[in-house]
């Protein structure tokens, strides 16, 4: 499986876990190597791509520094190496689009994505690499429908904000915290959870519904880890790694089940007093054996051109 990681998505100045743990990840895969993971450096998103979802007054900002409100409306401090930083980490979700459609199963350690607005950032997220590569995508005729999973602890109002006017575009959406809270569009839903205990039936529930919406020619998995319980960050009480290990063992078995080609994200986890670096590490390490086991699985993808676009007619 392919896995997309440059050093320019920890490139910025500002110390912070978005801005870092893309490299705690990559190391660990260099002393401790996941069997058949590749990793590579992706190309870096195009400002065509960008301006496609974001404001260009916007976009400029992040470049430039100026507004220097505007370019740190993410949360970090600016500085020269923020733009490179977002352009890589943006580009390897398309990176890790294409991939996904080649050969099942793909992912890259970008994060910082889900809560980015069209003319301003929000939530440790720059721009929306999600929407950018769906709408990259389904722009070149790639493919035709995109669901956007999003099991990141926090709401995606960044998502649900850029794909209102898309129809070709699902996001099923399960959350702990109500930060970035949204109200339903007519293709986002959003599941809310607050008891451990029904978090994974939940997860069931939100895959049941993109099941009947479907088909989709592709999933990009926004597979957040700061629902778990140690994370001070939007984790929850009796979401432990175990529960963690099979939110992500259903989310790729369902995915290779419909042979629908998917390609996920870290997006959150923020190390804390419950929550240490290596711990960390591991929470995402569980997203990407999953989907290792389901890329590496026999007959896992079959040819997306087949598909039939389903999204208008269902909804
Ligand atoms: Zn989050």
């Amino acid at each position: 499986m392919k896995l997309f990681y440059s050093p320019d998505y920890v490139g910025s100045a500002y110390g912070f876990d978005t801005t870092r743990k893309a490299a705690w990840v990559a190391d660990s895969l260099t002393s401790r190597p996941i069997s058949g993971v590749e990793v590579l450096a992706p190309a870096a998103q195009t400002t065509d791509d960008l301006a496609r979802v974001h404001d260009p007054g916007y976009i400029q900002a992040v470049r430039t520094g100026q507004s220097r409100d505007l370019a740190e409306s993410q949360g970090f401090d600016w500085d020269p190496a923020l733009w490179p930083m977002v352009l890589a980490s943006n580009g390897g979700v398309l990176a890790a689009a294409r991939s996904a459609l080649g050969d099942g199963a793909s992912g890259t350690l970008s994060s910082g994505l889900h809560h980015a607005k069209r003319d301003h950032g929000d939530g440790f997220c720059t721009f929306n690499g999600l929407v950018i590569a769906a709408k990259a995508l389904l722009a070149d005729g790639t493919v035709s429908s995109v669901l956007i999973l999003d099991l990141d602890a926090h709401c995606g109002g960044g998502t649900a904000q850029l794909i209102a006017d898309d129809q070709r575009i699902w996001h099923a959406d399960v959350s702990v915290s109500m930060f970035d809270q949204y109200s339903d569009h007519a293709n986002s839903v959003l599941w809310e959870v607050d008891r451990a205990g029904d978090y994974l039936r939940t997860v069931e529930q939100a895959l049941a519904q993109a099941g009947r919406i479907g088909p989709f020619d592709l999933c990009l998995y926004n597979a957040g880890m700061d629902p778990y319980e140690g994370c001070g960050v939007g984790g929850l009480d009796g979401i432990t790694a175990q529960v963690l290990a099979h939110r992500e063992q259903m989310v790729f078995d369902w995915c290779r089940q419909r042979s629908l080609p998917v390609a996920f994200t870290l997006a959150g986890g923020y190390i804390g007093a419950g929550l240490d670096q290596s711990t960390l590490v591991d929470l995402h390490r569980l997203t990407i054996r999953a989907a290792e086991g389901a890329e590496s699985s026999a007959g896992y993808w079959t040819a997306p051109a087949s598909r039939i676009p389903a999204i208008s007619a269902a909804l």
